[in-house]
């Protein structure tokens, strides 16, 4: 766990969620300021500030974050209508938490913009 870093905080309990799924391996719970009807954030319980700090030992870490996102997208009702998967590095990108963490958006159309 790293000192004030809000997402461990998380995963220790030490602040509430709206905790959506939980495994050995990550969380998951709703945004507090979602940008979609439903935006649900991914997170591993190791603390990874950015996709710059991920590893090679990461790599299983990393592709259960996504195979847990789809599930959870689905549990959410999203498989069908479909929903985007973001993770944000760095500055350009306007990353805010650095614990590494996986968006799940989706709900409604979301907009054509990328970038
Ligand atoms: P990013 O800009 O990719 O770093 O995204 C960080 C996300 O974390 C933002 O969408 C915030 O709304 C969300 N967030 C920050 N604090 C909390 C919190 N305590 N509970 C849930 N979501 C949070």
């Amino acid at each position: 766990m790293v000192q004030d870093c809000i997402f461990c905080k998380i995963v220790a309990g030490e602040i509430p969620s709206n905790q959506v799924y939980a495994d050995e391996f990550v969380i998951a719970f709703h945004d507090i300021n979602p940008q979609a009807p439903t935006h649900i954030l991914v997170i591993p319980r190791k603390h990874i500030s950015d996709m710059n700090e991920a590893s090679p030992q990461d790599q299983a870490l990393l592709g259960h974050m996504m195979l847990c996102a789809s599930k959870i997208a689905a549990d959410a009702g999203l498989a069908e209508s479909g929903y985007r998967l973001v993770l944000n590095t760095g500055p350009d990108a306007r990353q805010s938490v650095f614990h590494i963490h996986l968006h799940i958006l989706g709900g409604r159309p979301l907009s054509g913009q990328m970038g």
